[in-house]
Parts: C-alpha cells; sequence; structure tokens
C-alpha cells in the first residue's frame, strides 16, 4: 500500500516512487535530492573553478538536456561562477540529427546559453549517412564514436572553454564497467569509472550524473516537463552493448543498488602496474594536427580507410572493442521503453 505522506518531508502526498531507493516521496522532494545528489558528485569531486568555461556536450536528448537544465539551476543556486556553453555535433544523420538538434536550439533560448554547433561535414568531410551507405549497416557507432570525441574537443577549443560537461549516467558507466569486466579489460576498468579525465592537451571532460540512475533522469524530464528528443538514432547499436545493458536492467529489477554497486566495485579494483595500459608517447597526428599516440589519430586512420574503401579492413573485432569501451557511443541509441508511456515510471498516481 502507498504511503500516506512523502517519505522525505512527511507532509506532501507521494507521487512516485524513486527508482534509487524506493521511497514513496512527493514532486518537490524529488527534485531537491535529485538536484541535491548532483551537488554533492560536483563538489566532491572538485569538479569546477570559479570562472570556468563549461560546454555542456547537448545531443538534444533526455540525459543532456537534464544535464542542461540541472547546471543552469545549481551554477545559480550554489553560485558556482560557470559561464556555460551549450556544443552539439551534427552526425549528419537525416530525420534523426537534424531533428534533434531544432529541440537543441529552443534549449538555447530557453536556457540563454549560447550554442555552437559543429558537423562531421565540415570536421572530415563525411556524414554519418555517407559513411553508412559506403560501409553498411556495421561498425557505424564505432566512426561515429571516434568522430564526435575529436569533434568536441575542436568545439570545446573553438568556444575557449576549460571544461566539458556530458550526459552520461549511472546506467552507462555501470554498462562500461560490465564489458570492461566480461572482455578481462581490467586496465580499462579504473579509467571507466572515472568522473573527470583529462589527457595531456585535451581539454578536462566529466560527467556530473555518474550517480544519476538512467530512470530519474528520465523521470526529472517528465515532471520539469522539459523539451527533449526522444527518437532514437536509425543506425544500428553495438550488440555487445545490448546484452550488458539487458543484463544490467534485469540486475536493476533484482534489486536497484546494482547500478551504483557496480560502479563501486570497478572504482574499488587495484589495478596492477604489470597490467595497466601501456602509455605512448603523446604525439600530433600528421594529417589534422590532432593530440595522438601514433603517427595518424584515430579519427584520420577511420578516414583513410573510408577513402580507400578499406574502412572493413582498418575495424577489426579487437580494435572496434576498444574504441567502443572507452565511453557509450551516444545517449542517443538507448531504447527507453517508458518513453511512449502517459506516465513516467513509478509513478504511484
Ligand atoms: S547510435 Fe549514436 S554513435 Fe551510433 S551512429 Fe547513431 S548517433 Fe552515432
Ligand atoms: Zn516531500
Ligand atoms: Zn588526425
Amino acid at each position: 500500500m502507498p504511503s500516506k505522506t512523502c517519505a522525505l518531508c512527511h507532509s506532501a502526498r507521494p507521487i512516485l516512487k524513486r527508482p534509487k531507493t524506493g521511497q514513496q516521496i512527493c514532486k518537490d522532494c524529488f527534485f531537491k535530492v535529485f538536484e541535491t545528489e548532483v551537488h554533492n558528485t560536483i563538489t566532491e569531486a572538485n569538479l569546477f573553478r570559479t570562472g570556468d568555461r563549461v560546454a555542456i556536450g547537448a545531443s538534444g536528448g533526455k540525459d543532456s538536456t537534464v544535464l542542461a537544465y540541472v547546471m543552469k539551476t545549481l551554477n545559480e543556486r550554489y553560485g558556482y561562477g560557470l559561464e556555460l556553453f551549450l556544443l552539439s555535433i551534427d552526425e549528419g544523420i537525416t530525420g534523426y540529427r537534424d531533428d534533434s538538434l531544432e529541440t537543441v536550439k529552443r534549449n538555447q533560448e530557453q536556457y540563454d546559453m549560447p550554442l555552437k554547433i559543429l558537423s562531421y561535414d565540415e570536421l572530415y568531410g563525411w556524414t554519418m549517412d555517407r559513411i553508412v551507405s559506403t560501409i553498411g549497416r556495421k561498425n557505424n557507432c564505432t566512426f561515429c564514436g571516434v568522430f564526435r570525441r575529436q569533434a568536441l574537443d575542436r568545439g570545446a577549443s573553438a568556444l575557449n572553454v576549460d571544461h566539458i560537461v556530458t550526459g552520461h549516467n549511472a546506467d552507462d558507466i555501470a554498462e562500461t564497467v560490465l564489458m570492461n569486466i566480461m572482455r578481462g579489460d581490467i586496465a580499462r576498468l579504473g579509467r571507466c569509472t572515472a568522473i573527470c579525465t583529462q589527457g595531456e592537451d585535451t581539454i578536462r571532460r566529466s560527467k556530473p550524473f555518474k550517480y544519476a540512475y538512467e530512470k530519474e533522469i528520465v523521470m526529472y524530464a517528465y515532471f520539469k516537463k522539459l523539451d527533449y528528443f526522444s527518437t532514437e538514432c536509425i543506425y544500428s547499436p553495438d550488440a555487445y552493448r545490448g546484452h550488458a545493458r539487458a543484463f544490467l536492467k534485469d540486475l536493476e529489477a533484482a534489486r536497484p543498488s546494482a547500478i551504483i554497486d557496480i560502479i563501486h566495485s570497478g572504482e574499488a579494483f587495484e589495478v596492477k602496474q604489470e597490467v595497466k595500459a601501456t602509455q605512448k608517447l603523446q604525439q600530433t597526428c600528421k594529417r589534422c594536427g590532432y593530440m595522438s599516440s601514433n603517427e595518424l589519430c584515430k579519427a584520420c586512420t577511420l578516414l583513410e580507410g573510408l577513402e580507400r574503401g578499406l574502412s572493413h579492413a582498418v575495424i577489426t573485432d579487437r580494435a572496434r572493442q576498444k574504441l567502443d569501451a572507452e565511453e557509450p557511443p551516444s545517449q542517443a541509441m538507448r531504447t527507453i521503453p517508458y518513453f511512449n508511456l502517459p506516465r513516467a515510471p513509478g509513478v504511484t498516481s
């Protein structure tokens, strides 16, 4: 039987069951607890300094839209002193990204943040549509992920920002932990749970939603009536990641703390010196000048393959798994069964 009052304020009527804890709480307490947890994640990890210029990687999807809204709210509430920007990448996917970018353009006005859009076409001379028509429906996300990573760095340097924040959430990170365990890639485990990463010469990247559950992000967007785009990318998601995701959802259904537990397990792995990834000397790509550990950066290696019609030879299974293990290809490819429901999940009445 649902309780009569909110488990947190003990006065208002509860209208939702919090996915992370199972508590029956009211809407205001949900907003407060969600925002406070993100604030605590940010302050405990010392993510920002006053005066930082921060770009929010914005796809128009639920994660990055909620991230932009919450970053704006917390920046004002707690006086972080950040200058916030929206940074979007146009992969060139007709019927998908062109529509989601319209959402980002509306967000720009709603949140009063400057927006920069960079396209694969202008950066690489290829759109994802053309890549898929050339290589077929295989490895699409591998190309897209490598290109996006570099595009975000380039966009950030054009905006002259110190920091990029992305909407990767706890589910994404737990999935990546599982994938690295399933592959025995222990060296990558520590890195994939890091809230903030920064290589030499690269811009700081962080994940303020590291401990935020996907279901709670969906609920937050729903109850705040945020304007976001919920259609999935038309290209094929990685099947292997799909298995990790399905497994994680099953675990979550049996015990909601499973997601955080898996992240904590990943964090707790002590990586012995001999299994740490070998650090290669940093140099610049001879083709585009981007920093790279080889003569050609990953994007240019893929581009040369595409141009020579050798894209399949460039991506071996092992290489693809390694590239994909960096982080989920995009929030866009998620299957969110509850998007089409009239009410958010866990809403009691
Ligand atoms: S699912 Fe994401 S990474 Fe894959 S092709 Fe689509 S936009 Fe790119
Ligand atoms: Zn309450
Ligand atoms: Zn290059």
